[in-house]
């Protein structure tokens, strides 16, 4: 299966939650323990090795926070 790297610019997401509704593989997750600038809890990715690449989470991100390279 294809791998992917998933990277997050934390201090600009608005933890509307839409990259973890659309990933496929469900590692996505906001981070409760977590706060950043703007005042949010910010998506993260806690299964890493499980990224499949597909990108689902970077085009549904309103905000440009994700960054997802194949492997
Ligand atoms: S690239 Fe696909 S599998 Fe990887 S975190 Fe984003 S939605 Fe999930
Ligand atoms: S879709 Fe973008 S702005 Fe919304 S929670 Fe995910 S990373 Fe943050």
């Amino acid at each position: 299966m294809a791998k992917g790297k998933v990277t997050f610019n934390q201090d600009i997401c608005k933890g509307c939650g839409l990259c973890v509704s659309v990933c496929p593989t469900n590692i996505l997750a906001m981070d409760e323990k977590a706060i950043n600038r703007k005042g949010y809890h910010p998506a993260t990715v806690v299964e890493p090795e499980n990224c499949i690449g597909c990108a689902n989470c970077a085009m549904m991100c309103p905000d440009l926070v994700i960054t997802v390279e194949r492997m």
